[in-house]
């Protein structure tokens, strides 16, 4: 067993043709931190079934509650995506950390565009992601934090410490 923390990452920051324009974001930040720690990767949107490349989803409020859909196809993925994300989070025997994408209406912590309808241009608020909210419900006291941390050094030496005392 490694005794090196064990960190969830979004696979498209490197590791993967995975994003939904058919990119990866190579990060040489994220390759450097892969020299001290474990990477479980995962694409949420790989995971339940959409291609690469492949139309963009979005975050939209209904007055059921928030919705992720695919505008250009009508398609609601909310629960495919919902039991997904709760089937991996309950699969991990360990994690210590989680660094996800910046701004996917999956993976984004924070500040992810919410739209009131699939056809509004501008957003009426901003919240986290998916498969992020679900990291939040099923582990509160786990650090989660986007590949930006890793830019800012304080941001950086804080997160870093925290996965370490996992
Ligand atoms: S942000 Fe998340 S869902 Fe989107 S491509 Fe990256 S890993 Fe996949």
């Amino acid at each position: 067993m490694t005794c090196k923390p064990i960190i969830v990452v979004s696979r498209c920051l490197g590791f993967a043709v995975c994003r939904w324009n058919g990119a990866t974001i190579e990060n040489s930040l994220v390759k450097d931190l892969g020299k001290s720690v474990e990477f479980i990767t995962v694409c949420p949107e790989c995971e339940i079934g959409l291609g690469v490349p492949r139309h963009p989803i979005i975050m939209v409020q209904k007055d059921s509650g928030l919705v992720l859909v695919q505008p250009a196809t009508g398609a609601d993925l909310t629960e495919q995506m919902e039991t997904f994300s709760h089937n991996f989070l309950d699969s991990l025997d360990r994690v210590d950390g989680f660094l996800l994408k910046r701004k996917s209406p999956s993976c984004g912590v924070a500040n992810v565009p919410i739209f009131a309808d699939p056809d509004a241009e501008q957003p009426i608020e901003k919240g986290p992601g998916f498969f992020a909210q679900s990291v939040f419900e099923r582990f509160p006291d786990t650090p989660i934090e986007d590949e930006s941390c890793l830019e800012d050094l304080s941001r950086r030496v804080k997160w870093l410490k925290s996965v370490t005392k996992g």
